[in-house]
């Protein structure tokens, strides 16, 4: 039997983009469908950190603990936009479910699967892209506290957590003293991690990716999807402007905006637009070999890339498309005056929206009704982390390998 030839992806934020190009280096003829505003994804403006420590699913009974104080309302990095409830709400309530213990230790088990060893994964499209060395960098990264109780019970958190490949140690002194200079106060603990990552700066990964992906033959269209339907055996991509593409195969990676796009295909999602908040500065003072660093106690992360110094923050769950709230922004400027670091007065702000499912798993596969559609959305916090990941699995459906029995677990059906 011969394979099917045509695939269009949908989407070209990291995920689309990493499946495509796998899908292209394979042998298949891909189109891949973006609006073509790249800084309107999650891709764009995230903090570019290869995070393979985080084997914690985010529902769980010690989230759900937390949650009260980390309020915006209360000066923390979370909040709902009460006009958008009827959006989170029923994706709370499944949320909750997916916090109950059976349920985390199930969602572990596959996150970890999932988080094994991302920087080789990554190491892997690199290659595939043809990409400059310091593309992908293996550096590991800091997390720091700014108080003796916090660093004390930040240690002890992060020795019962699950981390997956990656490792830590205690920062000593010297580690700590690599601060000084660059904040006002020296860190009063911190813990050093290795088999993690940051990237040289998202968006030059994704261009780097889309690319090697045209080089190869790829076709990019710029336009808006507004429906994916089955056609027999296969399907076909109805574009805004530019009518309709018949393809063998679609895979509907389009981020926060994708459960629009299942919806009509009989498929319900409990799926949210996350948004976070940046800043960047291209003046700093931030060494080039301090590592991407993230301050537990106040939300924040800070990374040095090649545009500029970037940090952020921020829990917002609501609308991907709605209007950014500036207070967040202000919030995240706050705290690196506070901390002493060297930024711009009027920073690059951007906003946007981590797609989410409510137990915080992908969800990656082949619709059971229509087969000739494959998703891969709703990479929460990890989408970057995960890209190269993802696209070798969908590499491995498009050729018909077996896959892995774990898979199973990102099946879109599992929220019937
Ligand atoms: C502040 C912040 C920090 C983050 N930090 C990290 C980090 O350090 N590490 C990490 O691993 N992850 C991080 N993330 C998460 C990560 O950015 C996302 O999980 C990831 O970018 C999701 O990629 P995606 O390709 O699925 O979606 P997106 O990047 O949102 O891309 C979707 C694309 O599809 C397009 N699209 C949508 N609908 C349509 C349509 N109908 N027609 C045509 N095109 C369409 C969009 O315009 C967009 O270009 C962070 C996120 C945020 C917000």
């Amino acid at each position: 039997m011969t394979r099917p030839q045509h695939w269009a992806v949908v989407g070209g934020g990291l995920v689309g983009a990493a499946i495509a190009l796998r899908l292209q280096a394979a042998g298949f003829e891909v189109v891949l469908i973006d609006r073509g505003d790249a800084r309107r994804g999650a891709s764009f403006g995230n903090i570019g950190h290869i995070a393979a420590e985080q084997g914690e699913p985010m529902p769980s009974p010690a989230t759900l603990k937390s949650a009260l104080g980390r309020l915006f309302a209360f000066g923390g990095p979370l909040d709902f936009r009460a006009r958008d409830v009827a959006l989170w709400g029923p994706w709370a309530l499944r949320f909750l479910a997916a916090s109950r213990p059976a349920a985390v230790a199930r969602n572990a088990e596959t996150l970890n699967r999932l988080l094994d060893d991302p920087l080789a994964a990554w190491g892997r499209l690199a290659v595939l892209a043809d990409a400059p060395d310091d593309l992908i960098r293996p550096t590991g990264h800091a997390v720091v506290w700014s108080a003796p109780e916090a660093a004390r019970r930040g240690l002890e958190a992060w020795r019962g957590a699950r981390t997956g490949t990656a490792t830590f140690r205690p920062m000593e002194a010297d580690d700590l003293a690599a601060y000084d200079g660059v904040l006002a106060k020296r860190p009063a603990g911190g813990i050093r991690f290795t088999g993690t990552g940051q990237v040289s700066e998202p968006q030059r990964v994704r261009d780097a990716l889309l690319d090697a992906f045209v080089r190869r033959g790829g076709h990019v269209v710029r336009d808006d999807v507004t429906a994916v339907r089955p056609v027999a055996e296969a399907a076909e991509v109805v574009l805004a402007k530019e009518g309709v593409i018949g393809v063998d195969r679609v895979v509907v990676a389009a981020g926060a905006w994708s459960a629009g796009l299942m919806a009509p295909l009989g498929v319900r999602v409990p799926l949210i637009g996350e948004r976070g908040y940046s800043v960047q500065s291209a003046e700093h003072a931030w060494a080039d070999d301090l590592p991407l660093t993230v301050f537990e106690d106040r939300a924040l992360v800070v990374a040095r890339f090649s545009g500029g110094l970037r940090a952020s923050s921020h829990v917002e769950f609501g609308d991907p498309s709605a209007r950014p709230d500036p207070r967040k922004w202000r919030h995240i400027e706050a705290q690196l005056k506070a901390l002493g670091v060297a930024f711009s007065d009027a920073p690059d702000r951007w906003c946007g929206p981590r797609p989410t499912l409510a137990d915080y798993l992908p969800a990656v596969g082949r619709l059971q009704a229509h087969p000739a559609i494959h998703y891969a959305f709703g990479h929460q916090h990890l989408g970057l982390t995960l890209a190269a990941k993802t696209a070798e699995l969908m590499e491995q459906m498009a050729l018909g390998r077996p896959a892995p029995g774990w898979l199973d677990a990102l099946r879109i059906e599992r929220f019937r």
